[in-house]
């Protein structure tokens, strides 16, 4: 560890027990994309297997105590939803404890467009010096995963899917078939407004009939309380991406210009880039240049 221990206190979070052996780690709720993430473990016979690792060392730290609080099981792997920093940032603290990291090897986001230095000196000023203190980049994985990817560990079955390019092209989500828990990552965020300006509508659709294809008892968003119906909250998801789609589908076939196409949207929130309005307008944005290369007749792929 560089730098005393006690630079990074915080008391562990609290554990909800979703089913045997399997936690949620809820961040805040009623914020939407906006505050802290949830995370997960699965604790195995041999192991535990951590989701996600929140948005710095310190918060690494407090989601191990967390787990700590739960099981002297050593922490095997950590598994990353995406390569956001609010779900990246604390991953080094996994590794230093010994996890390997499960990932989707593309890391581009948004967020990284600037090189790395410019995302820490942005993820500072979120999050505080001492927050980020020891922080160093954790995220390439040790078992990239691009398609499916079967963990048995413990005893236990644990599928890591990549469902699409929908919120990330590197989104993963992770499914436990025999208890029907699903670790969604920010395909679900509990207000139904999934961010997909790393990613695509058509993409998230998809996703979002894969996630109705497993049918699951519990579906732990990426943000936010987890819905009493998981159905619900991925069919309300879907209502907005289609119809967002739908409006700036007609409006690139009628030659509405973008600004135009977003008139009725209320203005993005300065400084708040995931807030419910940014994320709706930016989505906008997004999806508007989505629709124009579908139009085109150019491939999705062909997507900045
Ligand atoms: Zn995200």
């Amino acid at each position: 560890m560089s730098g005393p221990t006690d630079s990074l206190p915080g008391p562990p979070f609290a554990a909800t027990r979703l089913a045997d052996g399997i936690y949620a780690v809820m961040g805040d709720t009623g914020r939407g994309s906006e505050g802290r993430p949830n995370a997960g473990f699965i604790v195995t016979r041999d192991g535990v297997v951590v989701i996600d690792a929140l948005a710095s060392p310190r918060e690494g730290e407090a989601l191990l105590r967390t787990i700590r609080g739960v099981t002297r099981q050593p922490v095997r792997w950590l598994v990353l939803t995406h390569h956001h920093p609010d779900h990246t940032f604390g991953a080094i603290a996994f590794r230093r404890a010994g996890a390997r990291i499960i990932a989707h090897p593309d890391t581009r986001t948004l967020a990284s467009e600037g090189g790395q230095d410019a995302l820490i000196a942005d993820w500072v000023r979120v999050m505080g010096l001492d927050a980020m203190r020891g922080f160093e980049f954790a995220e390439v994985p040790d078992r990239p995963v691009t398609g499916t990817d079967t963990l048995q560990l413990g005893g236990r079955t644990i599928i890591i899917t990549h469902p699409g390019a929908a919120h990330t092209a590197g989104d993963l989500m992770v499914w436990l078939p025999r208890e029907r828990v699903l670790f969604a990552g920010d395909l679900l965020i509990e207000d139904g407004v999934t961010m997909v300006v790393d990613g695509s509508a058509r993409a998230l659709e998809r996703a979002l009939d894969g996630i109705d294809s497993l049918a699951p008892r519990i579906a732990v968003p990426g943000h936010g309380a987890i819905p009493r119906q998981p159905a619900q909250l991925v069919a309300s998801t879907r209502a907005y991406i289609t119809g967002l789609a739908s409006d700036m589908r007609a409006a690139v076939e009628k030659g509405v210009p973008m600004r135009r196409a977003m008139a009725t949207l209320p203005p993005a929130d300065s400084a708040r880039p995931v807030s419910l309005d940014s994320r709706r307008r930016r989505n906008a944005a997004r999806v508007y240049v989505e629709e124009e290369h579908a139009y085109l007749g150019l491939g999705e792929d062909s997507l900045p």
